[in-house]
């Protein structure tokens, strides 16, 4: 069967011992998770699946509309100005948060990329970028320890390679980065997102997970808080998984203040006027804040060392395939 028949037959595919394996894994991780931020002070709260906008920063990716009343609202790509709003009320918040992206066609060479997905997502009110990063490290080192501890027989073979990373992690900026890719024979031009295959390349020759930090102000979205002793680069990072697995995390330090905002938006293309209550939001006032977001099914494709995220998740959803 090739993929697309055999994610349109996942009532058959889903009886694979295999399969189930992943799932009491991920049951673990989610877990392990959740107990992990608890223990840190945090709060779940409930995520948002429809608003009146969502985050633009999705990378070629389109947004799914639906028909809310007469007017469009947009299903969630990710919550991050909901995150903005909520740690006014809770300072350390976050929510197991599904997202739709309609990932472009090319997207399912990639094997790991879903159009339908869902992140922890977590953001701290006044928090630095090395505060959160920090807390990352520990909670990717802990979700390992105890999967590891629990889940021996369910991971089979990949218990033994699954190795418990070393803190710090290494880091790169995103300048450093382009001089490994380079070393390995990927050129990226300076300004634009890491593409899926130097992504996946730079991943592939480290034996343990890095950070990329510091982006250009171009490659990103307007939400991200830009550096005042570097202007043009964003106080912003990405964690990279080893071994070919390629990104984890997108988080980084937010811009919260108003006129910034605006001029952000008018920069990278978008139109202000369609941000109305976060714009209205942002007048009366929000601090700070630093998060970030942690793909849930990307987390189980690496833990579990499977080839494709598809299989990380029960009911998978592929760009182009009309699966169940
Ligand atoms: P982003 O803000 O776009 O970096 O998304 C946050 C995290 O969600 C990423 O670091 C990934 O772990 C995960 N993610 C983003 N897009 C997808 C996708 N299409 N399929 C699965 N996971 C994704
Ligand atoms: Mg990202």
């Amino acid at each position: 069967m090739d993929i697309s028949e055999s994610l349109k037959k996942r009532y058959l595919t889903i009886q694979n011992n295999r399969l189930a394996n992943v799932f009491k894994v991920q049951d673990e991780i989610v877990s392990s998770i959740r107990a992990f931020l608890k223990g840190e002070g945090f709060t779940e709260i409930l995520a948002p699946i429809i608003g009146p906008v969502t985050d633009p920063g999705i990378r070629g990716a389109r947004q799914a509309t639906i028909d809310y009343y007469g007017v469009p609202f947009k299903v969630m790509s990710s919550m991050i100005l909901y995150k903005q709003m909520i740690i006014t009320a809770l300072p350390k918040v976050f929510a197991l948060s599904p997202n739709i992206r309609l990932e472009p066609l090319e997207t399912v060479r990639t094997r790991r990329h879903l159009t339908e997905f869902r992140q922890i997502d977590l953001e701290v009110a006044y928090a630095t970028c090395d505060e959160v990063m920090d807390l990352g490290e520990r909670m990717l080192c802990q979700v390992i320890v105890d999967v590891k501890a629990k889940c021996h027989k369910e991971l089979g073979e990949r218990c033994k390679t699954l190795r418990v990373p070393t803190r710090p992690f290494k880091r790169y900026t995103y300048k450093e980065a382009l001089e490994v890719l380079k070393g390995i024979g990927m050129s990226v031009k300076y300004g634009e997102e890491i593409p899926w295959e130097a992504e996946e390349a730079i991943s592939n020759v480290h034996a343990e997970p890095f950070w990329i930090t510091n982006y250009p102000v171009t490659a990103r979205s307007f939400y991200y808080m830009e550096s005042e002793k570097n202007p043009g680069v964003l106080e912003d990072f990405d964690l990279i998984y080893p071994e070919g697995f390629g990104e984890a995390v997108s988080g980084g330090r937010r811009e919260n203040r108003y006129e910034k905002l605006v001029e952000r938006m008018r920069r990278s293309g978008e139109d202000p006027s369609q941000y109305g209550w976060y714009l209205d939001m942002l007048k009366v006032g929000i601090p700070p804040s630093a998060g970030f977001g942690i793909g849930v099914e990307r987390l189980t494709r690496f833990i579990c060392g499977l080839e494709n995220i598809w299989d990380a998740v029960p009911f998978p959803k592929v760009a182009g395939v009309l699966s169940p």
